[in-house]
């Protein structure tokens, strides 16, 4: 569910207001998997939110592009509440992860891999709104940035939800068993959701042959 720029603006307002600190958890949607360095600048750029910029901003999991690590960042007038030494970890700022996390960075730029985010992420949302187009009984939603995209379906839907069962997984994940089986990697996101959260060097015909079983799958449905 991405956030609207009225909402971060607003969400920026009520903090200023309250005093209160305004942290992004940046650790699924950051470096880059929106089609910026953080979403929030997808959101906001070019509209009434232009040049919000939360007080921290969490990151982890693809920050080392699969080696563990963690990180945050902090602006002035919080900088100071943890200084060095005060936030603990037995590895913290270990230099390994660290070169990894700039490696992960240094490959995104000199493979060019944003542009390919944005173009292949845009193929993959606009073949799943035609898939919903096509199939408007079983594709409630498509929405999303860049690689990160949701497919929802209608709730009810005969051949998915036996309303009746509540002991058979929800429709999210028998949709994304189905999707195993015909190759597609994906996980649920609640009990109608779909979420696709491919790899950023993901081809544009990898994602047309991931489109097409999605579309065997949902038109068997
Ligand atoms: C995984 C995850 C976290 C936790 O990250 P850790 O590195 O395990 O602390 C926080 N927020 C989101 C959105 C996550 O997906």
């Amino acid at each position: 569910m991405p956030a609207t720029a009225t909402y971060l603006r607003e969400l920026r307002e009520l903090c200023d207001a309250r005093g209160l600190l305004l942290l992004v958890d940046a650790v699924q949607c950051g470096h880059f998997r929106s089609g910026s360095y953080q979403s929030f600048a997808e959101i906001v750029a070019g509209t009434e939110a232009e040049g919000f910029a939360p007080d921290a901003v969490s990151m982890a999991k693809s920050l080392g592009g699969g080696v563990p690590i963690g990180g945050f960042w902090v602006r002035e007038p919080y900088q100071d509440l943890l200084c060095a030494g005060k936030h603990g970890t037995t590895y913290g700022g270990g230099p390994l992860a660290c070169a990894a996390a700039n490696a992960v960075l240094d490959a995104i730029e000199q493979e060019g891999l944003v542009a390919n985010v944005r173009a292949v992420g845009g193929q993959l949302k606009s073949g799943l709104e035609a898939l919903q187009a096509e199939l408007p009984g079983v594709v409630k939603d498509v929405r999303g940035l860049g690689m990160m995209l949701g497919m929802e379906v209608h709730a009810g839907v005969a051949g998915l939800e036996d309303a009746g069962d509540p002991g058979l997984p929800p429709p999210s994940v028998e949709l994304c068993n189905r999707l195993h089986e015909k190759g597609v990697l994906c996980v649920g996101a609640g009990t109608h959701t779909v979420r696709f959260l491919p790899p950023f060097n993901l081809s544009a015909a990898e994602a047309d042959e991931a489109l097409g079983a999605m579309r065997d799958v949902l038109k068997a449905i």
